[in-house]
């Protein structure tokens, strides 16, 4: 990928994990006041639980997203940003433009949705 294409992409990403960031130390925060307001009652410790579960599913998708993104971030470090972690082949431009963070090709994630690969650790 040329070097102009490839730092458009690393400052789109590192703009989008700053704000990721941000949304997931927030929810973060506010997951530890609700833990703070807990009482000793194993009902109160079971609601606030709860509340925790709600709230960290609401930033699970950020929290995956920033993982994406800072792994996309790693692969322009290593150089192989843009290729399909999976099978090697580049990634069709306009879906990485559209996806920046994107891991896999069409193809293959294709077969992710249907369950045919296995997701990979990165
Ligand atoms: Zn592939």
């Amino acid at each position: 990928m040329e070097k102009k294409k490839l730092e458009a992409f690393k400052k789109r990403l590192e703009l989008r994990r700053q704000d990721l960031r941000r949304t997931v130390n927030r929810n973060q925060a506010d997951g530890r006041s609700a833990d703070e307001d807990t009482a000793q009652d194993i009902a109160d410790r079971a609601a606030s639980s709860y509340t925790k579960e709600f709230l960290f599913s609401q930033s699970n998708n950020e929290r995956h997203l920033l993982q994406m993104v800072e792994s996309a971030l790693a692969r322009i470090r290593e150089g192989s940003f843009g290729e399909c972690i999976h099978c090697g082949k580049e990634i069709n431009p306009k879906r990485l433009e559209a996806v920046p963070w994107a891991r896999h090709c069409i193809e293959c994630q294709e077969k992710l949705e249907r369950g045919v690969l296995e997701e990979a650790s990165r």
